[in-house]
């Protein structure tokens, strides 16, 4: 079988969705040498990175690229962008989906997408937005391996840690809902065992820089936590409404697959809680506060 032909820097990507995950990730595409045309349904002049181009709609970056990538908030923005393009896919050919949407917004999104005879390819990203400035962040790349493999230079402009992990649509999508339910659960859990700590009069600081290199180190404990809780900066960059939104899915997933979900019904309740406590917008790494700030349950 003859290979396909690599995207290479100079070719034109289009990229949609260029918010706090979005915008960095263009820049590194523009960085190594491609030519980026954005657009962004809230304002593409004041997001775009500098040296890309901006596109005034979907359609008019669809008259201009063969690739373009999505970073938008859920699936129903996947979905009207996919419904958008499979109406008048003018010169796009393949649709590459970072937002986190879930495995059944995936499958619809590649359904809609084959309808036209387009080929979609959910690939969410981890690592939070540092991770996007750093280049750092992991890609979990579901689709034809061929694909990954003509993307390759593309998906290394901006991370990494491109992973295939699997041909089938929305598998990207269920390895990041269980990433993201492990990091909800780290990060709420981690609120409870500081808060322990504190009242038995130790430091957070000392609590953080011995379980980062003890059994029960983990990314709140060596990230999320030293950087933006003790800190008093809550600045991760990663909406309290979007990881929510991540762990329900997770759940909904969790019940229609059968599998265990007792600590994913747990962790699910309490990231609702916070979302409605917690002010639109508000950085996830609040969790800490919205924990702390809870009236202690009955002995
Ligand atoms: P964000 O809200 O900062 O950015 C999303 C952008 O998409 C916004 O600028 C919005 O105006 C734009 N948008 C929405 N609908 C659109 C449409 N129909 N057409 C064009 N633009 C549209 O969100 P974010 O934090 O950058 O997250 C983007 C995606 O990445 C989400 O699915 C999120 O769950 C996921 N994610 C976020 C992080 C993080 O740390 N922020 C980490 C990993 C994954």
């Amino acid at each position: 079988m003859t290979p396909i032909a690599q995207v290479r820097p100079g070719e034109t990507i289009g990229f949609i969705g260029l918010g706090q995950m979005g915008a960095p990730m263009a820049a590194n595409i523009v960085a190594a040498g491609f030519d980026v045309l954005g657009f962004d349904l809230a304002g593409t002049a004041e997001r775009l990175p500098a040296a890309a181009r901006a596109a005034g709609s979907v359609r008019e970056l669809g008259t201009q690229v063969e690739t373009v990538l999505l970073s938008v908030p859920d699936g129903g923005a996947s979905k009207a962008i996919a419904t958008d393009i499979a109406a008048a896919p003018g010169s796009i050919k393949v649709v590459i989906d970072l937002s986190t949407i879930g495995p059944q917004a995936a499958r619809t999104a590649a359904a809609t997408l084959a309808g036209a005879g387009l080929c979609y390819i959910d690939v969410p990203v981890s690592g939070g937005r540092s991770g996007a400035l750093a280049r750092t962040i992991s890609l979990m790349f579901a689709g034809p391996k061929a694909q990954f493999d003509r993307l390759r230079p593309l998906l290394a402009s901006f991370s990494g840690n491109a992973f295939h992990v699997g041909e089938q649509a929305g598998q990207g999508q269920a390895l990041k809902l269980l990433n993201n339910f492990l990091s909800g659960t780290a990060m709420a859990a981690t609120a409870e065992a500081v808060l322990f700590g504190l009242s038995q009069g130790l430091e957070m600081k000392t609590i953080l820089d011995v379980v980062a290199v003890s059994s029960g180190q983990n990314t709140a404990v060596t990230d999320k936590y030293p950087k933006r809780v003790l800190t008093g900066t809550y600045d991760a960059g990663f909406q309290t409404a979007l990881l929510n939104k991540d762990v329900q899915l997770y759940l909904d997933h969790v019940r229609e697959a059968g599998t265990p979900s007792q600590v994913g019904h747990q962790i699910a309740s309490l990231w609702a809680a916070c979302a409605a406590a917690q002010p639109p917008g508000s950085d996830f790494t609040r969790v800490y506060e919205f924990i702390r700030d809870q009236k202690p349950a009955a002995a």
